[in-house]
């Protein structure tokens, strides 16, 4: 049976507060990066706006990194804007450490599932697999993906990840049939 997927449609927000109107909302918009040389040594940030006025702050990507350092086709995307580029720094968890936001995936992200999902005998076993790293709670995303209540689900489900703990890792698990 083919896999439920989990992907990105877009990019998420972040969760960081704005030091002008305290909004706690930034988008990367279009994805934008800015490089800056200082001699060998070349600055690299994400630039991000706030959703509510506006406001442009820079996110680091690399702090005075010898250009030497730098993969020739990576440079290239940064100074291109490359849509991929933005969307790798953007979820790669350093630079959410770093420059301390998390990621608000509202709206960002889709369940796609194969129609002939729960064809076939009981129990049905289905498979999660992830492209792109969408934290998500087991209980949620199977309620939502089988249409049942999250009460069905607890009683109907068999998982090997415990059910209520956000994951982005792919899993599986098993329906068992209606009593
Ligand atoms: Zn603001």
């Amino acid at each position: 049976m083919l896999p439920w997927v989990v992907r990105r449609i877009g990019l998420p927000l972040l969760s960081l507060r704005c030091p002008d109107c305290r909004s706690e909302s930034a988008t990367t918009g279009e994805g934008r990066f800015r490089v800056n040389a200082n001699g060998k040594l070349l600055d690299v940030w994400l630039l991000v706006c706030c959703v509510s006025c506006g406001r442009t702050s820079k996110l680091t990507v690399h702090e005075r990194a010898p250009v030497r350092t730098f993969d020739p086709a990576e440079l290239d995307g940064y100074l291109a804007n490359d849509p991929e580029l933005v969307a790798s720094v953007l979820l790669d968890p350093l630079l959410a450490r770093r420059n301390r936001f998390t990621l608000d995936w509202t709206g960002a992200w889709r369940l796609d599932i194969p129609p002939e999902s729960l064809d076939g005998a009981w129990p049905v076993r289905v498979e999660v697999v992830f492209e792109d790293p969408v934290p998500v709670r087991p209980e949620r995303l199977i309620a939502r993906g089988l249409g049942l209540s999250r009460g069905e689900v607890l009683r109907r489900i068999k998982c090997d990840v415990p059910l209520r703990r956000t994951t982005s890792a792919g899993f599986t698990f098993i329906v068992m049939p209606a009593d």
